[in-house]
């Protein structure tokens, strides 16, 4: 099975006194492990009929969006 792999590369850019000690970086489309990029759930009514409950994790698109924020810092290993 094909498995889709997303990597970051770390490296502080270019950085002056008092300037940002953060970057952020968004990376979009992840498919969602919870429903399987499916977005949904078959659900019974009392009825027996069948219907979509959406994904609790994902909201029902199938997709998840990674919000990551770097924080540079001084580092305290000599
Ligand atoms: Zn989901």
């Amino acid at each position: 099975m094909s498995k889709e792999r997303r990597m970051i590369e770390i490296a502080p850019g270019r950085m002056s006194p008092g300037g940002r000690m953060t970057e952020h970086l968004d990376s979009w489309g992840h498919s969602c492990p919870y429903c399987q990029g499916n977005g949904f759930f078959w659900q019974e009514d009392e009825f027996r009929d069948r219907y979509k409950e959406p994904c609790p994790i994902c909201k029902g698109n199938g997709k998840l969006d990674a919000m990551v924020t770097i924080e540079w810092k001084a580092s305290e290993n000599v």
